[in-house]
């Protein structure tokens, strides 16, 4: 939102009421016995509200211009990697759906690609009344420039009401652009979304302070309300074979392809370097664990059952387990079908990372630990003496069969 501050010298009685009242001593009275402002103004606005004569006003342009009413639906920014669209797009159009629920606004989704292939048809059936395809073999790989000139653009002509990406590399990085460009606001790296029923406003939270508290952020007097959101949290819709929608392709202009950046190469995952973002089984370790060998033991039991090994921060920061095992606000945001936490507490900065698995069980021997109000099961028990023995009873009912 631009703003800006300005004295009304005409009804100025130079009574310096204005100087004592500004926290950044930004404001005095000249030798024309008139208030002016100082360079370190931040228009916090304390001077306009201790001024009994209404001689200071700020400003907020963008506030004044901006027709809320003109803006409705929400569109969702794809993500497409290599032409395959990213699980976290269709999560988002599941969250979409939730939030055009009250008033049945449109959902949109706005897929800038190479080559849209059959995704447009995939994205309908997830949720998506209107695909937006921008398509070019210049746009195949993500750069900054051009998608967020298209991002601008398709915002500025659509006018949706919210606008929400994933918190990915890719989401973080032209989020911030658009929305600055556009003068409006951008909650980053949202857990929960929802809409007030009262006000129509988005709810966006997310963990701040460090975890320990959970903020909901509004954006009141600009559009649209734009927020990425931490892939793995929502919940995609099943695809619906019935579902009807609209694809419109859009004109792609010469000065959308201008970048100033130009993508060299690609280079994947090297084998063995694990993404448990992908995995549909999680056998995650903590403090609980504590050493590298026993992590032998999750090792073992995640094998038996096709999944990979995760862990708490506090195994990761004791060396037991490498980084990119990590699971939590600092690390990966998973969503298995299954998480097995074994000697991990529940803290809430691990919990966000976890808590939208399908089923959770909890090994832990202290009865209190937060970890057990989310589980689906808990085993209050050594670990130590229970994963030896599953495993046992796994390897036994395999050689049974
Ligand atoms: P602890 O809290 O020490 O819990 C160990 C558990 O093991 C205990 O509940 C204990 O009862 C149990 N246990 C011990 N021995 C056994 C046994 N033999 N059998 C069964 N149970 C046993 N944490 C993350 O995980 N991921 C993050 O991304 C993350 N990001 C953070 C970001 C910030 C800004 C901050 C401040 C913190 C972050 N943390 C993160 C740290 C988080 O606050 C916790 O400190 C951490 O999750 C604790 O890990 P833990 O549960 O393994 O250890």
């Amino acid at each position: 939102m631009m703003a800006r501050i300005e004295i009304r010298e005409e009804v100025c009685t130079g009574c310096g009421i204005c100087v004592p009242a500004c926290p950044f001593a930004a404001i005095e009275i000249n030798e024309k016995n008139v208030a002016v402002v100082l360079d370190g103004c931040t228009l916090c606005g304390a001077c306009e509200e201790a001024c009994p004569f209404k001689a200071i006003l700020i400003r907020r342009d963008r506030e004044a211009l901006v027709d809320l009413s003109s803006y409705n639906g929400v569109l969702v920014v794809a993500e497409q990697r290599n032409g395959i669209v990213d699980h976290s797009t269709f999560e988002l159009l599941g969250a979409a759906r939730n939030l055009t629920e009250i008033d049945n606004s449109p959902v949109s989704v706005l897929l800038i690609t190479g080559d849209s292939g059959e995704w447009p048809d995939k994205l309908i059936k997830h949720g998506a009344d209107i695909v937006l395809v921008a398509s070019d073999p210049a746009l195949s790989h993500y750069l900054t420039e051009p998608y967020s000139a298209i991002l601008n653009t398709v915002i500025n002509e659509k006018k949706p009401a919210v606008v929400l990406a994933a918190a990915t590399t890719t989401g973080r990085d032209i989020m911030p652009r658009v929305a600055k460009s556009i003068n409006t606001g951008l909650t980053a790296d949202c857990t929960e979304l929802a809409i007030d029923g009262d006000t129509g406003l988005l709810l966006q939270t997310r963990p701040a302070f460090g975890g320990n508290i959970m903020a909901t952020i509004l954006c009141e007097r600009t559009r649209p309300q734009m927020s990425t959101v931490r892939p793995r949290v929502m919940k995609a819709l099943e695809s619906d074979s019935s579902r009807k929608g609209k694809v419109e392709i859009l004109e792609i202009k010469p000065e959308f392809l201008v970048s100033r950046t130009r993508l060299l190469e690609f280079h994947p995952l090297d084998e063995g370097e694990v993404d448990i973002t992908e995995s549909e089984i999680i056998v995650s370790g903590g403090r609980g664990i504590k050493s590298t060998e026993n992590f032998r033991m999750l090792e073992e039991l995640a094998d038996l059952l096709d999944g990979t090994v995760g862990a708490s921060r506090a195994a990761v920061d004791s060396g037991w387990i490498p980084y990119p095992h990590q699971v939590g606000q600092t690390g990966k945001t998973v969503q298995p079908k299954i998480y097995i936490a074994c000697g991990i507490s529940g803290a809430v900065q691990h919990r966000v990372g976890m808590q939208s698995s399908d089923t959770i069980y909890a090994i832990n021997k202290d009865p209190e630990a937060p970890i057990h109000q989310i589980s689906s099961a808990s085993f209050i028990a050594d670990l130590f003496e229970l994963i030896p023995e599953l495993v046992k009873e796994i390897k036994r009912r395999r050689g049974a069969n």
